[in-house]
């Protein structure tokens, strides 16, 4: 596209809320075949709750309150009183670590906490492990934003491969797959969102958190990342844009730009 008309397509998109980086990422986007999705707090509304627990889960409250992640925030609103946290320390798209009154405590995704702790863990979605064994159940529930299944509907009209990319491995994950009809790959850490995007062998547009799947926008041909804060220096990402509905006004923006180079 000429330069003017770049320019001019950032101007429009800028109005709505969407910051493009850099120019060329308007022309790959045009280009792109696949689209995969992050679902906590992409495709749907990261206003995860706790649904029920069981056994012990006071540790891991407390233990969750010095993270941003969505289930660490439905699982800290679990909290009471008051308890001493050192060593706190996050595994992306994992769960944390911390010593929580002198305890060591684990809390995170079955896979990873059973691969570091003794015991079971039933069908729950987040495990709390303390001094080594298992000893807290919680499971989550979140809800499929409003805007989804437009999104989805409208990019699969037009051609486009969809599919989900998500770390949570829960039965809710299948869930939304069987509701937005595409594919969804489960159980991801950060590195495999990578892989699969690397592995997909298409150029591939990856949408998501700007913190959490910042290595995976950064291995795609077009990174989106989904913001509503203003401080967007600290995200990653080709493309902010303000709310998922606003991926369809990026799209058409770029096609209208593009199409002005001819
Ligand atoms: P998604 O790909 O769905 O956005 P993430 O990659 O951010 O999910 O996280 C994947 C899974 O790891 C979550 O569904 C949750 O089970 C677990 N997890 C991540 N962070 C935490 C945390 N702070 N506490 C407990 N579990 C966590
Ligand atoms: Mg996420």
């Amino acid at each position: 596209a000429t330069p003017m008309a770049i320019i001019v397509g950032l101007r429009k998109l800028i109005k709505k809320g969407i910051v493009v980086r850099n120019g060329e990422a308007l022309e790959r986007l045009k280009e792109v075949q696949v689209f995969v999705f992050d679902k906590t707090g992409t495709v749907t509304k990261g206003k995860i709750r706790v649904a029920r627990y069981e056994g012990d889960v006071d540790l891991a409250s407390h233990l969750e309150k010095l993270s941003n992640h969505p289930v660490a925030q439905a699982i800290a609103s679990l909290a009471k009183g008051k308890r001493h946290v050192e060593g706190f320390t996050e595994f992306k798209g994992e769960g944390v670590y911390g010593k929580v009154d002198g305890r060591k405590v684990l809390v995170g995704k079955r896979e990873f906490v059973l691969r570091n702790c003794e015991g079971e863990g039933k069908d729950a979605d987040v495990l709390v492990c303390v001094e080594g064994k298992v000893t807290g159940y919680i499971w989550l529930e979140d809800e499929i934003k409003e805007e989804a299944i437009k999104v989805v509907d409208w990019l699969k009209s037009r051609g486009y491969e969809v599919i989900i990319a998500t770390g949570d491995s829960s039965k809710f994950a299948d869930r939304v797959g069987e509701i937005l009809k595409v594919k969804v790959y489960k159980g991801l850490s950060p590195e495999d969102k990578v892989e699969l995007v690397r592995n997909l062998g298409k150029k591939v547009a990856f949408v998501g958190d700007g913190v959490n799947d910042a290595m995976a926008l950064k291995e795609a041909y077009v990174g989106i990342a989904i913001s509503t804060g203003t401080d967007i220096a600290k995200y990653a990402g080709d493309v902010i844009i303000p709310s998922l509905e606003s991926l369809l006004d990026l799209i058409a923006q770029s096609k209208r730009t593009v199409r002005k180079i001819k």
